[in-house]
């Protein structure tokens, strides 16, 4: 059905997440008719609240963050709260008379959406929690929404899973990469499975290379202690880069449905060839932003940061060559790059193509740029193809032309958030834009061989880039050897 019902309970309600993106998201969806009346949300965090403090933590987070009102009061109406410290065995009981409750009052036919938006320490105490207190005991549905990091590599991960496998089966489990939220990263399969211009080209006889770039101007801000033990490629590398590199390489499915789709990205990570020590030496380089200025205004480097070691070996930059096994890519570098602290902030993917077999126009002034699909992500949303046309005037010379549908979002109710569409589908048993287990485990073995050799080597060139700059020299040299250059995110 399109207008799911169910009681929404939100481990860590008085966070950032759950003030940022999950209650604007319930709002927009609630004006746009997707939550009828029957539905109901229980937040959980450990400060004392009163049921009107939360509902007003609420309506304030909606107006901030959404900038309307309309029907607020009617909405907040539905959020209810319990503090609770989750580690405490003893106040789960109370939660599941609260939601029995709730789930008779809204008539909410025991369908259950546990949201874990706290600190990943806790997801496996709660997860033993809901089954033993009897909160997943329901007539309903039941399903675990869990954000990242799940696990901080492979055997975390699969202690994690296993932990909440007890609880909840696979495909009641879904684990967010909110990249896969975005509406121009579900635009990629379109793009290539939509239009017979791409399609017959998506392979190692016609493109060249392709470029995953993430920028980020933010810096660590409150963050330090986490990443810290994280790093640029456990907290981007291994969720959503890899999970852009999936799409983009898998081989089409034979139909658009989540156990199809899944099972093609896990094949095309299964494809992923596995690095050696001296791959991860050749193919990946690290870096970590020094003090600089982005706008106009100077910051600090990442070792003076709060909670950050004045040594740290952590990168805030990662630069890589994924090299996919299969008989469609043998020969295609995919090439990724993700830094916080850059000049600008933008998530992109180029498709380079290859060089045509022979350059009639090359005594011309200007060399014939190669053709160019450029998936805009963030901010930009669209896509731009980079072709070679005449150039006005006499003679026969070659001109760039962009063919171009980017645009800046700026109507922020037309272009839905990601939590809004990831919320939605967790609702209507939409697994398709969540990672599957499979998918989890394969990243992770990846990534665990590259830091692996990073953290047995201490890099002794941090910091190595400059705030407010493009990143570390080492990357662009990462792509010269090949022949090729990044190109630029403007
Ligand atoms: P936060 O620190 O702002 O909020 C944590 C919440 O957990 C608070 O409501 C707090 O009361 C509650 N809490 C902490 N300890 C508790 C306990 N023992 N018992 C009960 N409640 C307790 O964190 P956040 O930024 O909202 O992030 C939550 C999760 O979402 C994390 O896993 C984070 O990695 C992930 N995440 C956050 C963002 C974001 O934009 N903030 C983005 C992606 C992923």
């Amino acid at each position: 059905t399109n207008t799911p019902t169910a009681l929404i309970m939100i481990f860590g309600a008085t966070g950032d997440l759950a003030h940022r993106k999950l209650f604007p998201s319930l709002y927009r969806l609630y004006k746009k008719g997707r939550l009828t009346d029957r539905f109901a949300v229980l937040g959980v965090a450990r400060r004392s609240l009163t049921l009107e403090e939360f509902q007003e933590s609420v309506r304030k987070s909606i107006v901030e963050f959404t900038g309307e009102q309309d029907g607020l009061d009617e909405f907040a109406s539905h959020f209810y709260y319990q503090s609770h410290d989750v580690t405490d065995s003893s106040s789960y009981i109370q939660l599941r008379e609260l939601a029995n409750k709730l789930d008779e009052h809204y008539g909410l036919e025991g369908n259950r959406l546990f949201y874990l938006a706290m600190a990943p320490e806790f997801f496996g105490t709660i997860g033993d929690h809901l089954k033993l207190d009897g909160l997943t005991d329901t007539a309903g549905y039941k399903r675990l929404v869990i954000e990242k990091p799940f696990g901080h590599d492979f055997e975390s991960a699969q202690e994690l899973n296993n932990r909440l496998r007890q609880a909840f089966s696979e495909e009641e489990i879904y684990r967010i990469d909110h990249y896969l939220g975005k509406a121009m990263v579900q635009n990629i399969q379109v793009i290539r499975f939509a239009n017979a211009l791409f399609e017959p080209l998506w392979n190692n006889r016609y493109i060249s290379n392709i470029q995953v770039t993430s920028s980020e101007t933010l810096g660590v801000e409150e963050r330090g202690r986490y990443y810290e033990k994280s790093g640029a490629l456990r907290d981007m590398v291994q969720n959503h880069m890899l999970q852009m590199v999936a799409l983009l390489a898998m081989e089409p499915p034979i139909k658009l449905n989540t156990e199809e789709i899944r099972s093609e990205k896990v094949r095309a990570l299964r494809s992923l060839r596995p690095m050696s020590q001296d791959e991860v030496n050749q193919y990946f380089v690290r870096g970590q932003y020094d003090e600089g200025t982005i706008n106009g205004e100077s910051v600090p480097g990442y070792r003076t940061e709060p909670m950050v070691d004045p040594e740290s070996n952590t990168e805030t930059y990662v630069a890589g060559k994924l090299v996919i096994d299969n008989f469609r890519w043998a020969g295609v570098p995919f090439y990724i790059r993700t830094g916080k602290r850059l000049g600008s902030k933008s998530t992109k993917i180029v498709v380079q193509f290859k060089d045509i077999p022979m350059n009639l126009y090359y005594n011309t002034d200007e060399k014939l740029t190669p053709n160019l699909l450029v998936i805009h992500i963030q901010p930009e949303e669209g896509v731009t193809l980079h072709l070679n046309a005449k150039k006005s005037g006499s003679g026969m010379k070659t001109t760039p032309v962009r063919l171009s549908t980017a645009s800046k979002s700026i109507d922020r109710m037309n272009t839905p958030e990601a939590y809004e569409k990831l919320l939605y589908d967790s609702m209507r048993g939409d697994a398709t834009n969540f990672t599957h287990w499979d998918e989890v485990a394969l990243s992770w073995k990846f990534v665990d061989a590259i830091s692996a050799v990073w953290e047995n080597t201490k890099e002794t060139t941090f910091p190595n880039y400059a705030a407010g700059s493009d990143g570390p020299q080492v990357a662009d040299q990462l792509l010269e050897k090949d022949g090729f250059e990044w190109w630029p995110v403007e």
